[in-house]
Order: structure tokens, then C-alpha cells, then sequence
């Protein structure tokens, strides 16, 4: 496949392989961008801006709506290239696929949504004849960044909220996943997006990741990603608006009225969603005492009925990590853990990329598997009998993206909906949900901003306000 420069689909002799992580065959390849690329990218998405600025958000919202229907045609197309070329099975790639129509329709709905207000001007002295108001204007050129664990749906939360609000975008998708991110950007040019509206730079982030940082002409940076690739970002970026939505090791409070069954399937569902490499999936599971034994044995007996492998069959409940490397750390993480005290209660083995479905308790404070984001199929138990200090465990590490409860009782939901420091407090669901339109975003090294269509668009928009001086009043 091919980058989209200036409206042109080019190729490079300089070319990516993208594998399929649970064979390694080859799917395809794309270019790999270099110096030139990104200039031709970052001059034609400033003209661009100059086109989709002055678009009425009718037009802004009809491409939307189209590009939402002709995904939905080839829904099963865009789920087979995410089934092969990320980790995910067949069944989460649909569920993606149908989550990005969503996200691309829920864009074009919030367009028709970008409001401004009157100003008071007269609440000062000197402001009596003064009359105005403020509008949101489209930021500019936005830089979108984009990881490889949800190749579509997180990239559709950056093109979609930036189209709808009238800026042009520069794409740099998942070096690893960048195939039906190519997909997207050729729907929307199908749905009649100007292609000038839009940059598609293929490549290595380290290769071309600072020019494009760094460029006075990008005016905010939209990236999701790791903590250490958005610490680097954010010291290059220089005067720019930053949105970044980072990693966590989401913590799930199962307090003692629980509803059990409820509770298990939740959470193992949360700790196993694509092979573990979701930002929200559960990392970290305090149980209350009484409930702690029942608990583990149900959790790690079904946790030992996933079916892992093949990710085109339809009864595969869990794919291959992205990479044999990555499966080899997280197995290497389980290994130091282990060595270190921790009870392997299932799992811990590892054939290729596939990493075993594995669930760990005694875990010290000090192994990485408790302290930094582990981002595979592995996850934690603890044995907790105080709400505080369940709390504070929950709060002690420094991400904060969602955390969760189990529980029947409303006031101890509540205590830990108002004290678990983090974006959002799912009560009797575990980490692992969001609606796409809800504000999404963490605090501490989980990131900064929110996405979420509506609150993309306010980041996405600058308000302008407008004052009038009518000395005749
Ligand atoms: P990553 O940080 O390695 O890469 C993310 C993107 O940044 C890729 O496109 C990569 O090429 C690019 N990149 C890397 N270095 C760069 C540089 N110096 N300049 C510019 N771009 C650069 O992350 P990943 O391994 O693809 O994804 C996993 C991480 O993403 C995890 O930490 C996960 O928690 C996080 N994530 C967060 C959310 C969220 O919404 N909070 C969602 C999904 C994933």
C-alpha cells in the first residue's frame, strides 16, 4: 500500500514489511517515509488548511457520514486486515470495525455541535457599549499519532473529530499496523474529502518522528502512544497544542458484596482483550478477603478455558502478542516476577508471539508485572480488606486512566468513584469499557486532554471571540 502526499498515492523503493504476527507472512508493505516525505507532507497539509477552513460543516459532516456507511459496506474487509496484521482475533477486529463506524458518525453528528457564546462585555466598567461573542475556529494543521493496539479505531478518533471540526490532518499511523489506517484515509478521499485535507506518512517514528514534532506549521500534536515515545514528543514539540493519551496499569477494586460471576467474567475478559495490549485492559486486581479464594479459583479456572491461537477462526478468544519480541519481555517480566516470590497460578509459558493467558498473585512491589505498564496477558491478584487502603493501592502507581469497582453497595461506589485518582470509574464493569463518545483521557503519566468526539472537537478548536464597539448605543 501507499502514502497520500499532496494528493498523490506514492510508493518508495524504501519499503516496510507488515507481518502478521502469528506466522509472520508477509501482507504487504508500505513505504518507508523519509526528510522529503514529511516537508511535501507538512507544506500541503498548511494549503490544505486553506481549503478545509473554509468548508461549511454541512460538507464537513456529509463526508463523514458517508465514510461511516462505506466502512460499514466493507466491514468485513477492514476486520480481516485488523485480524492480520495486529494482534487481535477476528471477533475483536469486527467489534473495532463496527466501534470506528460508530466513532466516524458520532464525529460528523458533534460538527453540527461546535458552539460558541454571547460575552457579557458589560459586567466591567468600560464595557457598557460593547456587544460580542465567540465562535470555535478549527486549530490548524493536527499531527496524529497512533499505536498499534486498535490500528483503526484509534486513528478514526483523531481523523474524524479533526475533519469535523475543519482542520487538515497529517497521519502517522503504527509503523507495525498501518494498513487499515491506509484503508481509512482511502475511504475518506472515496467519501470526498479533498485530498489535500489529508497527509498519510508511512515510517519509522524515530526516523521521521521529530521532523514532524518539531514543525511550526503543525498546531497540535493527537497522540496516542506509550509514556517514553510521549515524553520524547512532548520535549520537541515546542509551541503547539499537546493531546496525549498514554499507558496505565488499570487497577480493579472486587470488593466483598460483589456480584461474583459478574466480577470474574468482567475481568478476565478485561485482562485477555487483545492479548492484554489495551490501554484500559485490567492490570491489577484487589480483591477483598473474604471473597479473595473464590475469586482466584474462578478467575484462573477461566481463565484456563481461553482458546489462544489463529486469529481468523472464529472460536480464537485470544491472538499472539504483536511481536516474538514483545511476548519474550512480558514472558521475561512473569519469569523476574516469579523469581522474585510471585505465584504463577496459570500460564507463564510462550510459543512465538503467543504468550499463555497468565494470572500471577504475591506479586513484590518492586516486580515490573506491579510497577509499570505491562501491556500483554498478564495480570495480578492481591488480597485487600480495607476501602482506604484498596484506594490507595489503587492510587500508588503514577498512571491514572480508568479504574473500576464491584460492588453492591452505593456508598462504597461512590467513596471510590470520588477518590480512585484517574479519568473515569467504571462500577460493576472492569477497566475494559468505554463509549467511544464519553471523554476518554487520564491524569498523572496516563496523559493529558481528552478524546471522546465531543471533547476532540474542543481540543481540536480555538475559540475566537468577536467584539463590537458601538459608541451609538
Ligand atoms: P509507541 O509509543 O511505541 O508508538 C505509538 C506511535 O508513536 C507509533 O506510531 C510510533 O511510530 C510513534 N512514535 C514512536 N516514537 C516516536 C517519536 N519519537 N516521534 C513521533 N512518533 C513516534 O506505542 P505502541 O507500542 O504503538 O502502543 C502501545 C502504547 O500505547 C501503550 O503504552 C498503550 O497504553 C498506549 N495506548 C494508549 C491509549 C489511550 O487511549 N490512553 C490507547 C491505546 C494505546
Amino acid at each position: 500500500m501507499k502514502m497520500l502526499l499532496d494528493g498523490n498515492w506514492v510508493d518508495r523503493d524504501e519499503k516496510i514489511e507488515v507481518l502478521d504476527p502469528f506466522d509472520n507472512s508477509l501482507i504487504d508493505t508500505v513505504p518507508s517515509g523519509n526528510d522529503r516525505d514529511v516537508e511535501t507532507a507538512l507544506a500541503a497539509a498548511a494549503r490544505g488548511f486553506q481549503i478545509t477552513k473554509k468548508m461549511t460543516v454541512y460538507d464537513r459532516a456529509q463526508i463523514l457520514f458517508r465514510a461511516a456507511r462505506l466502512i460499514e459496506e466493507r466491514l468485513e474487509e477492514f476486520a480481516t486486515i485488523i485480524a492480520r496484521e495486529s494482534s487481535k482475533t477476528i471477533g475483536e477486529a469486527r467489534k473495532e470495525t463496527s466501534r470506528c463506524v460508530n466513532t466516524i458518525i458520532c464525529s460528523a453528528e458533534e460538527a453540527k455541535r461546535i458552539l460558541g457564546e454571547t460575552i457579557p462585555f458589560d459586567s466591567f466598567p468600560g464595557g457598557e457599549k460593547r456587544r460580542g461573542f465567540y465562535y470555535r475556529f478549527p486549530i490548524g494543521v493536527v499531527l496524529a499519532i497512533t499505536p498499534f493496539n486498535d490500528p483503526l479505531n484509534l486513528v478514526a478518533h483523531k481523523l474524524g473529530p479533526a475533519i469535523a471540526a475543519g482542520n487538515a490532518v497529517i497521519l502517522k499511523p503504527a509503523t507495525v499496523t498501518p494498513l487499515s489506517a491506509i484503508m481509512l484515509v482511502e475511504v475518506l478521499i472515496e467519501a470526498g474529502l479533498p485530498p489535500q485535507a489529508i497527509q498519510l506518512v508511512t515510517g519509522y517514528g524515530s526516523v521521521i518522528g521529530d521532523q514532524l514534532v518539531a514543525d511550526e506549521r503543525v498546531r497540535m500534536i493527537s497522540f496516542t502512544g506509550g509514556v517514553e515515545a510521549g515524553k520524547h514528543i512532548a520535549a520537541r514539540a515546542g509551541i503547539k497544542k499537546i493531546g496525549m493519551e498514554l499507558g496505565s496499569d488499570s487497577p480493579v477494586i472486587v470488593w466483598k458484596d460483589a456480584d461474583m460471576q459478574l466480577a470474574v467474567e468482567s475481568c478476565v475478559s478485561g485482562a485477555f482483550w487483545a492479548a492484554g495490549q489495551n490501554c484500559i485492559g485490567v492490570q491489577r486486581l484487589l480483591v477483598h478477603d473474604d471473597i479473595y479464594d473464590e475469586f482466584k479459583s474462578n478467575f484462573v479456572a477461566l481463565t484456563k478455558t481461553y482458546k489462544i491461537g489463529d486469529k481468523l477462526k472464529d472460536e480464537t478468544q485470544m491472538g499472539p502478542m504483536i511481536t516474538e519480541t514483545e511476548a519474550k519481555r512480558v514472558e521475561q517480566w512473569v519469569k523476574d516476577a516469579a523469581g522474585a516470590g510471585a505465584a504463577v497460578l496459570t500460564g507463564g509459558g510462550r510459543k512465538g508471539a503467543l504468550m499463555e493467558p497468565t494470572v500471577l498473585e504475591n506479586v513484590p512491589a518492586e516486580a515490573k508485572v506491579h510497577c509499570e505498564e505491562v501491556f500483554g496477558p498478564t495480570v495480578n491478584l492481591y488480597r485487600v480488606d480495607d476501602l482506604d487502603n484498596a484506594i490507595e493501592q489503587a492510587n500508588a502507581l503514577p498512571y491514572g486512566l480508568l479504574a473500576a469497582i464491584f460492588t453492591r453497595d452505593i456508598e462504597t461506589a461512590f467513596k471510590a468513584a470520588y477518590e480512585l485518582d484517574c479519568g473515569g470509574v467504571m462500577i460493576n464493569d472492569s477497566t475494559d469499557y468505554r463509549l467511544d463518545s464519553m471523554p476518554f483521557g487520564g491524569v498523572k503519566y496516563s496523559g493529558l486532554g481528552r478524546e471522546g468526539l465531543k471533547f476532540s472537537l474542543q481540543e481540536m478548536t480555538e475559540p475566537k471571540v468577536v467584539c463590537f464597539n458601538l459608541p451609538g448605543m
